[in-house]
């Protein structure tokens, strides 16, 4: 470039010119950015985010105790333990999952032959202190009941695919 074309592009300021068009024609893009938290973007069915135990319509707790998921879960994050009860049920008296342990593989609700652990679409559950994320059942079962609808659309959504 000839040193009278490089004095030109200075006075005329070109670059900067290029440079304001470019920006003006993004104001009228659409955006690729959202408004998080207020806005969210989508997210699959597979999704595996914050872990939830389920009931059936009844109210009776899905999970049979058969540990399936404690024995799959590579970081060892469950822990169970159960009894019978007087009907002669098996049910857990124990569920606790080590949240700062778990990797979030999907495998225990892979592994779980009612559809009892799922891994639910919520993954705003940032805690301030780390014994937070010590889930108990009772915490896992009230997961459960507040992400229900979510979790059964979800699972129904991904059946096709199994
Ligand atoms: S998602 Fe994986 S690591 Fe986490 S509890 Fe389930 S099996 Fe264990
Ligand atoms: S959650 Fe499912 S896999 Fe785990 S113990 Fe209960 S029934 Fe078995």
């Amino acid at each position: 470039m000839s040193a009278i074309d490089r004095t030109l592009k200075s006075f005329l300021l070109k670059e900067l010119l290029s440079g304001m068009a470019l920006t003006f024609r993004y104001l009228f893009k659409e955006k690729v950015t959202i408004n998080y938290p207020y806005e969210k973007g989508p997210l699959s069915p597979r999704f595996r985010g914050e872990h939830a135990l389920r009931r059936y319509a009844n109210g009776e707790e899905r999970c049979i105790a058969c540990k399936l998921c404690e024995a799959i879960c590579p970081a060892q994050a469950i822990t169970i333990e159960a009894e019978p009860r007087d009907d002669g049920s098996r049910r857990t008296t124990r569920y606790d999952i080590d949240m700062t342990k778990c990797i979030y593989c999907g495998f225990c609700q892979e592994a779980c032959p009612v559809d009892a652990i799922v891994e639910g679409p919520n993954f705003e559950f940032a805690t301030e202190t780390r014994e937070e994320l010590f889930y108990n059942k009772e915490k896992l079962l009230r997961n459960g009941e507040r992400w229900e609808a979510e979790i059964a659309g979800n699972i129904a959504a991904d059946a096709p695919y199994r």
